[in-house]
């Protein structure tokens, strides 16, 4: 980790710090998303020039390497402590034994494939669509919902699979509101990237498009002012990108989300609510009230899934409850993101009068639609 993040890293201090790169790396390099992908840290030995991994953490990216993918950018290998493997940055993308000890975890808890009326698009509601335009990541995060099929190659989507999903939405007129992530579309060329929003954009129905990126938190000198003057040619373009913990807040990200929000796109904020990492009040409030400052608007925080591999980031739902309830009059209320729960009926917020309560080891909820859903969910 940079000395000037080390610094600030418990409390990002306003004006946010740049990251600086490592004494062999030029500064030209290190903020060229090129030179960072190609340098992404893919094993434990990569790893230790970043920090000093635990023999649990070692054995863990071996045992691990056929169920998940492990890789990891230098930028955010930079905010991780070397010295601690509570991190939060680091609990994020490192693996740890745990996670081949989880006995309820599902594969795909909320049957996206079931809902998938072509590849990779994903319908719940009836005018939107979820379009995993492609299935890499900058780096991938161990709490990750499709970690079924991100760095997968079965779930690459070929030209002639994208052509193929452009045509179901052309010809399903009710979808007026078109998610492209992943994966993260922003992997796609700046050209790739236009192609397929010229395309979209020339179907009458659809009116939004939105992009789910994590590359503003992951790797942000992806987000460039050409990439930007594209995608305001395709108005309107909304973007949601996901920071789980205030030291992910750097001025690189900031200035990314800057950029965006220049060229006339909304930006939101979607976290995960993981155990360890951001479930107390205070680090929750910190990374609400830091992104609006940025001019990111916290949108959702979602409860964990019943994922596989992921039982030690879950936290009890009514624990989280009442860590929203708590932030309720400490601070402005378009910093509170409203706290849900994904299911196969769509997200329910966590709230009067979609959470009904606990039932044994179930919550129960009432999505949209009046459906009921018993989320597992022990008390811990
Ligand atoms: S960036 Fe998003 S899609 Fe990619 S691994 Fe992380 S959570 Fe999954």
């Amino acid at each position: 980790m940079s000395e000037a993040i080390k610094e600030g890293f418990s409390q990002p201090a306003w004006p946010l710090r740049a990251t600086t790169p490592p004494p062999h790396v030029s500064l030209e390099d290190w903020q060229d998303p090129g030179w960072q992908m190609r340098n992404r840290i893919r094993s434990a030995d990569e790893l230790s020039r970043w920090i000093q991994p635990t023999p649990e953490e070692v054995s863990a990216i071996e045992e691990l390497s056929t169920h998940f993918r492990f890789v990891i950018t230098p930028y955010y290998a930079s905010l991780m402590d070397p010295d601690d493997p509570n991190c939060p940055m680091r609990r994020q993308v490192v693996p740890r034994p745990v996670e081949l000890a989880d006995a309820a975890g599902l594969s795909d808890p909320l049957n996206e494939v079931e809902h998938s009326p072509v590849k990779n698009v994903i319908r719940v509601y009836p005018d939107r669509i979820a379009f995993c335009v492609n299935n890499e990541c900058a780096l991938y995060c161990r709490y990750c919902l499709r970690k079924r099929m991100v760095g997968d190659e079965d779930w690459t989507m070929r030209k002639r699979e994208l052509e193929m999903a452009l045509e179901w939405i052309a010809a399903t007129p009710e979808i007026r509101d078109v998610l492209l992530t992943g994966g993260d579309p922003l992997i796609f060329s700046d050209r790739r990237l236009e192609w397929l929003l010229k395309r979209l954009r020339s179907i009458p129905h659809v009116e939004l498009i939105r992009l789910g990126t994590r590359l503003p938190v992951t790797l942000p000198f992806r987000v460039t002012d050409e990439l930007c003057s594209m995608l305001e040619q395709y108005h309107p373009i909304w973007v949601n990108t996901h920071f789980n913990h205030p030291s992910e807040l750097t001025a690189d990200a900031a200035a990314a989300c800057d950029r965006l929000l220049r060229a006339g796109i909304p930006v939101g904020n979607q976290s995960v609510l993981l155990q360890g990492i951001n479930d107390s009040l205070e680090v929750m409030q910190r990374l609400c009230e830091t992104l609006v400052r940025m001019r990111v608007r916290p949108y959702y925080v979602y409860q964990a899934q019943l994922l596989e591999g992921t039982e030690h980031f879950r936290v009890p739902i009514e624990e989280g409850m009442s860590l929203f309830r708590g932030m309720r009059g400490r601070t402005s209320g378009f910093a509170i993101p409203q706290y849900v729960l994904d299911t196969p009926h769509g997200k329910v917020p966590l709230d009067y009068p979609f959470a009904r309560g606990r039932e044994g080891d179930d919550y129960v909820v009432e999505a949209w639609d009046g459906a009921i859903w018993r989320e597992p969910n022990p008390r811990g």
